[in-house]
Formats: structure tokens, sequence, C-alpha cells
């Protein structure tokens, strides 16, 4: 997710590109396993600002199953952007303080959306993440997959909570 800007850069305020992102992650599955969506660049007076809308797809663990799924979500990212270099002067620019958060445009005028990205996807993951809303779980008896197969023991424990009273019923 990298863009050269350096022709952006020397553009008035207001100047806008539009990107359409579209990427598959085979290796780098922290992020995501894929990202789609459009990405708008605007032409700020100190940098860029970077809308973008994208549709993540996610593999995750469900919380109460154990099983793997697919998560969905769009993050809404607008974020500006600081050239590392003083267009004009060509030199470094100093980084002012309390600034540490800042996003950077490097030394080759390139924006790079990845690392933006991943801080996106955490801040969207879900604490407990669930495959369905009414996720069975697993049974805790057995560890069987209660979305997938019926085991016998809850029948089991049905038998003997009620057994006192079964046998005063059948004697
Ligand atoms: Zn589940
Ligand atoms: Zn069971």
């Amino acid at each position: 997710m990298r863009y050269n800007v350096a022709q952006l850069l020397k553009e008035p305020i207001g100047s806008t590109r539009r990107y359409q992102v579209e990427e598959t992650y085979t290796e780098n599955i922290q992020i995501a396993e894929r990202v789609a969506g459009p990405v708008r660049m605007v032409r700020t007076h100190q940098g860029l600002l970077v809308h973008a809308d994208l549709d993540i797809q996610k593999i995750l663990s469900c919380s109460r199953c154990l099983g793997e799924f697919d998560w969905h979500s769009t993050l809404r990212i607008e974020e500006e952007f600081f050239p590392t270099v003083d267009l004009h002067a060509g030199r470094r620019q100093t980084s002012s303080p309390g600034y540490e958060d800042t996003s950077y445009i490097d030394a080759s005028q390139v924006i790079d959306l990845t690392d933006i990205m991943r801080q996106y996807t955490i801040a969207e993951l879900p604490m407990k993440p669930l495959c369905q809303p009414d996720c069975s779980g697993l049974c805790l008896h057995c560890g069987v997959n209660l979305n997938q197969a019926v085991c016998d023991c809850n029948a089991g424990q049905r038998d003997t909570r009620w057994g006192a009273l079964a046998e005063l019923l059948n004697p």
C-alpha cells in the first residue's frame, strides 16, 4: 500500500488523487487477508490528508468455539501525513514536540498506508470474537463443537440432575 506522492505534493492545496485499494495478504496475516476500497488524498497546507473507506476481511478464532471464521469490517481512515523532508529546501524537517504519533511521508515522497491500516484494524478488532452471535461454543465435558454436532453430555447431565426425582416417579 505504497503510493508515490511527489507530484501531488507539488500541486496547490486542494489537489486530489483517488486510488482503489485491492490488496490480498498471504504472508503478513497480522493485518488482514484482504483489504479493498477507495482512497482519496488531498493536498493540505502542510502535507496530505488521506481518507479511506476500506473493507477489511480477516480470519479470526471464535472466542467460544475456537473455530476460525471470516471477520468483516469497514475501516474509515482519516489521517494527515506530513513530509519528513522540506520540499523546497530539500533538508530534513525537525519534528515538532508532541507529535510522536504523526504519520510521515518518507524521504522518497512515498506514503505507506500499511502501518496506519494496521493501527485502525487493531482498534476495530472485537475483544471477544464470535463466529456467529449465538455461537453454541464447545461442550464443557467432551469438547465437541456444539455448532457442528450434538453430544450426549447434556442428556447425561439432565439424567443425573433429575435422577432423584425420576427414581421417586419410577421406583
Ligand atoms: Zn464460535
Ligand atoms: Zn459433550
